[in-house]
Order: structure tokens, then sequence, then C-alpha cells
């Protein structure tokens, strides 16, 4: 789960990382009286999921409370990355002399939380990251002793040469890694942490994402959950039981199982296809979560081909043929159908699937090779 810049602020603010203050509007009426009551040169900022607002035009400063209502009106009702904005955080602007970046992510290769830093933070950080890599430097915390503060000290002359804010920097990375456990984070990220011309080291964005299997401890946390601000889809599919990741591709994959999911996107790919969704109906699929599947795939336009990949096992394959029928009769597919299906009860599904006009095949390789060519449009 996500959290929006202003409640990953509001987080870092509790575990005594120097935060600017902020507030949020959803209007530029409200974002006007924020900047009012703040006074001075605002900075006017996006709430939406997504990085790179600031590339986006989702950040602006604001000198008084007038430009800061026209820089609201700008922003709210604009699309970053697909996404609405209905929000905007509002907080004095900071004047900065550098820009530093400091991250933890729980990294499967080390199998630990890895503490990043670069003193070239700011909005070009990919470009940092993939033209020169030396300045980003890395650290995998063993989870058993911490964030000791030695290393912390160390990491934080990577970023500054003054030792004071060194320091400032090695207590601010010692705090992210406990508000990263405090809160089941599974990336926690400072871009840019700040330097003022005054010398103080500050964090002026903040990017939170929980592990959701977090959630289920951690009901204050859960409670953050902005609905409004998710993909549609992914809600959609959240509330029906289903694992839904969108993509950028055209092939709708529907799939019982994480592994097999995985894996028949990595077939989609290695015949030349792009999948456009990760989705598992999970293991005892009623009809109803394949119905609730195929009306998420076929939502979006993307889709010019849905690919059903079933290994029957605790999932019944009769239930997914039921499911199959039941949703092409409550909205017909304008889109090509190839279905795989093999396992409990394949044989009672091949007649359900018969009898509504669909044919089922064995071989995932053909299904797959069937697939792409349906939405490239290239034969087989
Ligand atoms: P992101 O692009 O989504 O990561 O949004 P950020 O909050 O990181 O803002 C992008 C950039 O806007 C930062 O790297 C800063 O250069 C600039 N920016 C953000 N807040 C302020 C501020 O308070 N004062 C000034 N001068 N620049 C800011
Ligand atoms: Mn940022």
């Amino acid at each position: 789960m996500n959290l929006h810049e202003y409640q990953a602020r509001d987080i870092l603010r509790r575990h005594g990382i120097p935060v600017p203050p902020g507030e949020v509007a959803t209007t530029p009426a409200e974002a006007r009286a924020i900047a009012e009551r703040l006074g001075g040169k605002v900075v006017v900022k996006a709430q939406v999921h997504a990085g790179g607002r600031g590339k986006a035009g989702g950040v602006k400063l604001a000198d008084g409370a007038d430009a800061a209502k026209a820089a609201a009106s700008a922003i709210l009702g604009m699309t970053i990355k697909g996404l609405t904005v209905q929000k905007v955080l509002i907080a004095p602007a900071a004047e900065i002399a550098s820009e530093s970046y400091v991250g933890i992510i729980v990294d499967r290769a080390s199998q630990r939380p890895v503490l990043m830093v670069s003193p070239a933070g700011g909005i070009d950080i990919e470009e940092v990251a993939a033209k020169t890599p030396d300045k980003i430097h890395r650290l995998a915390i063993d989870p058993r002793y911490g964030l000791l503060p030695h290393q912390a000290l160390t990491l934080g002359f990577k970023l500054y040469n003054d030792v004071k804010q060194a320091r400032a920097a090695a207590d601010i990375m010692q705090k992210l890694y406990s508000a990263v456990y405090a809160v089941g984070a599974s990336l926690a990220e400072i871009n840019p942490l700040v330097t003022t011309p005054d010398g103080t080291v500050q964090a002026l964005d903040a990017k939170i994402a929980i592990d959701d299997n977090e959630l289920e401890r951690r009901p204050d946390i859960a409670a953050r959950r902005d609905v409004s601000a998710e993909a549609p889809e992914e809600v959609a599919a959240r509330n029906a039981g289903l694992t839904f990741i969108k993509l950028e591709g055209n092939v709708g994959c529907c799939v019982n199982g994480a592994g097999l999911a995985m894996a028949t996107m990595d077939l989609v790919k290695y015949y030349g296809g792009e999948p456009a969704n990760f989705l598992d109906i999970g293991g005892s699929s009623s009809p109803q979560k394949v119905v609730a599947a195929l009306r998420i795939i076929t939502s979006d336009p993307n889709v010019k081909a849905i690919l059903f990949n079933v290994f029957a096992g605790i999932t019944r394959a009769d239930d997914v043929a039921n499911g199959i029928v039941q949703a092409t009769r409550e909205f017909p597919l304008k889109v090509p159908m190839v279905i795989r299906l093999i396992g409990t009860n394949e044989e009672i599904a091949v007649e359900i699937l018969k009898k509504a006009g669909f044919s089922a095949l064995t071989d995932m390789d053909d299904a797959v090779k069937q697939a792409v060519a349906k939405a490239t449009g290239k034969a087989a």
C-alpha cells in the first residue's frame, strides 16, 4: 500500500525527522487559506501515488496566497502517470542549498533492509542510478543489530563534509530505519533531503510504501489507505479477493496461482507479447471471482486479447468455466479469448465451455502463442 507524501511526512515527523510543516487542501480556496496562514513563499505539491511529480508540473512554488490558489487550481485535476490529482499539500517553501537522497528498501537479493544514500539527490535520481551508479552508496543492514551509529555516520559523510550536517544526516538515517520497522514499510525514501543556506538538514519529500502483509496487525496504518487515489481496477480486484497488478501491455492474463501467473507472463514475453496485467484468481476460485477478474481485465482499453491459464487443483476447472460463461452473459467480450485449462474437473469444464461456444486448449505453450498472435495481429 502506498502512502501519500503528507502521510509519509507525518510518520517521519513522529519519528523525529525534521520535516517542514504543511497542510492538505482539496480546493484552490482551501489552498489559498492555508498559504495565507503559513505566510510567505509556499510550495504546492500534488498528492498522488506517483513519483516524478516535479517533472510532471505537480510541484509549484508560489509567492503568496493568491499565487498558491492559482498553483493549486493548476495542479488539482491534473493527471500524473494516469492518476488524477485530488489533493495538494501546501508547505512553506524551503530555500535549498543542496539536494541528497536517502532511502531504505527491503532488498530481496541481500534479504536485508538496504540503506541507500546519494549526494546527487533530487528529481534526476533515476538518471544518477543509471549513469553514475558510483554516486549511490549502499549498506545492507543486519536486522539483528539495526543501523549502528558509526555506519550511519560513515554514510552521513558521503553526503556532507560538514561534521554537523553529516551527524544530522546520520541521525535522520537511524530515525528512518526505526520508522521503517514501526510502520512495516517495504520502502521509505527521502528525496530530496536538503540543506538550507543556514546549514540545517531537512526532509522535503517523503515516500513510504507499506508491505501489504503488515497491514493486518497495523490497523492505524491500514486506515490511511486512500482508495480514491488508487487505480480503480486495483481497488476492484482487492475487494473481489484477487491479486491484480496493472501493467503496460495488451495481453490480459487470468491465471490461478502467483507462480503460474509469473510463468505465464514470462511466456507471453518470450513469444513477443506484453502482458497487460498480473492477475491471480487465487486458490479456491468461485465463479464470482472469475467474473470479477474478467470485468477488471475487459475494462482496460489496452487489452487486445485475453489469456486464461488455469492449472486446476484446489481451483476447480468447472468453477472457472462457469465463471467464464457467466461473465460473457453479463458483459459480451469485445476481444478474442484463449482458454487453457487442465486438471481437476477438466472434462466437465470443457463441456460447459463447449455448450457456450468456447473451446479450451490443454497446452500452455500453444495457448500463449495464440493469445500473443491475437493481441499483436500477427500469425502464431
Ligand atoms: P517529486 O518530483 O515527485 O519527487 O517531488 P519533490 O517533492 O521531490 O519535488 C521535486 C523538486 O521540487 C525537488 O527536488 C526540489 O528541487 C523542488 N522543491 C520541492 N519542494 C521545494 C521547496 O520547498 N523549495 C524549493 N526551492 N524547491 C522545492
Ligand atoms: Mn521527490
